[in-house]
């Protein structure tokens, strides 16, 4: 047998997720593995539970990380709140609102499709219209940041569409948290999942979710099991809450948790609203360099992610091969386009701890010597 130990080269991280993760949170992982039920342990669950609580912006008492990537907190979402027959209405603008789609058919809804062009944020008015041909609606399900796309969409206003019709909202915060304003209380949210790999530059793996009083009335007032044992949260909170007295529901990731701890407390320690200045201004600078090389954003001003630049790629520009080019020679990594925009785009992120100036000088400069003339 010739399998060799692996050592990943380090590389520069600027796709769509993961992010770059710092070495604190990297030695935080490789702390001694404790037991999951350990007195110790649970101290420091409840401090993720706060710093998660400060990261969304809300008092929901449940506030916890699934221990599995965003897509099962998008999971989780679903099958939670919905039950068979419940009208939802989906907003689709990209790949993570079609997959919104699926998951609310897998769980028994009828569902509602609210369709936009890709690279367009959720039209506020068409939700609007939909909402006054189904006012029977009972969840609005859409992405806060699309980043098959780079557009952003106003969670707020739509959240208050929703509320005119005493309709709960899912939403998608897997690439806006830590990276533009989110406001879970404030706007009213009711179901909320992330991801641990993108503004949150923690390892991948881990789904912060929140769910507010109303959802969790309405996952108390089932009367259907939830399809799924893993995602139920009412059996998960049995691990994650209750006064000294936590039983086990599945052995929690414990050292993914420690790094998660790490990140969060990064993201306290600097501030919010520092953060989502800092994103925003690498975006400029970035976006800057980028169009003097010829790159177009596929996204307009008013509604562009600053921690996911989806460009054009310019003229002549060979997308697998340059990408390719700049992973060999550069160790860095920017993430192609998707579906219809797979080959014409890229998507350079600027998430978490990967927002920095060393990043974008050196993003700028592998460009420069690649395509420049
Ligand atoms: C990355 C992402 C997901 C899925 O997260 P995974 O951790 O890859 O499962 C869902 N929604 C959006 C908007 C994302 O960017």
């Amino acid at each position: 047998m010739t399998i060799q130990r692996f050592f990943p080269p380090r590389r520069i991280l600027m796709g769509p997720g993961p992010s770059d993760i710092s070495s604190d949170v990297l030695q935080a992982l490789s702390r001694p593995t404790v037991g999951h039920l350990d007195p110790l342990f649970i101290g420091m669950m409840d401090e993720v539970k706060t710093l998660l609580k400060y990261a969304f912006q809300t008092e929901n008492d449940f506030t916890i990380p699934v221990s599995a990537p965003g897509s099962a907190g998008m999971e989780a979402c679903f099958v939670n709140l919905i039950e068979p027959g419940d009208k939802v209405m989906i907003c689709r603008n990209g790949v993570f609102g079609e997959r919104m789609r699926e998951n609310a058919i897998r769980s028994g809804a009828e569902v509602v499709l609210v369709d936009d062009e890709w690279g367009k944020p959720v039209s506020v008015d068409k939700v609007a219209a939909a909402f006054a041909e189904n006012s029977d609606v009972k969840i609005l399900a859409f992405v806060h940041a699309e980043t098959s796309t780079g557009a952003l969409s106003d969670a707020q206003a739509l959240s208050k569409i929703a509320k005119q019709y005493d309709a709960l909202t899912i939403v998608d915060a897997v690439t806006s948290l830590g990276g533009v304003p989110l406001k879970v209380d404030e706007w009213q949210l009711d179901a909320v999942y992330s991801g641990s790999q993108k503004c949150l530059s923690c390892v991948p793996g881990l789904s912060p979710v929140t769910f507010s009083p109303k959802a969790i009335a309405k996952i108390q007032a089932r009367t259907t099991p939830v399809q799924s044992w893993f995602l139920d949260q009412s059996l998960v909170l049995g691990y994650w809450s209750g006064e000294g007295k936590r039983s086990y529901h599945h052995t929690a990731p414990v050292n993914s948790l420690y790094a998660l701890h790490e990140a969060l407390l990064g993201l306290y320690n600097e501030g919010l609203e520092n953060a989502w200045q800092r994103h925003a201004d690498m975006h400029q600078k970035l976006k800057q360099g980028l169009e003097e090389l010829g790159f177009k954003y596929v996204v307009d001003e008013e509604c562009r992610l600053p921690q996911l630049n989806s460009v054009y790629l310019p003229e002549g520009v060979d997308d697998a091969k340059t990408r390719q080019h700049l992973l060999e020679e550069y160790n860095l990594e920017v993430g192609g386009g998707l579906g219809a925009l797979a080959g014409k785009v890229w998507r350079i992120g600027l998430m978490g701890y990967s927002a920095k100036n060393e990043n974008v000088a050196l993003c700028l400069k592998a460009l420069q010597e690649t395509i420049g003339k």
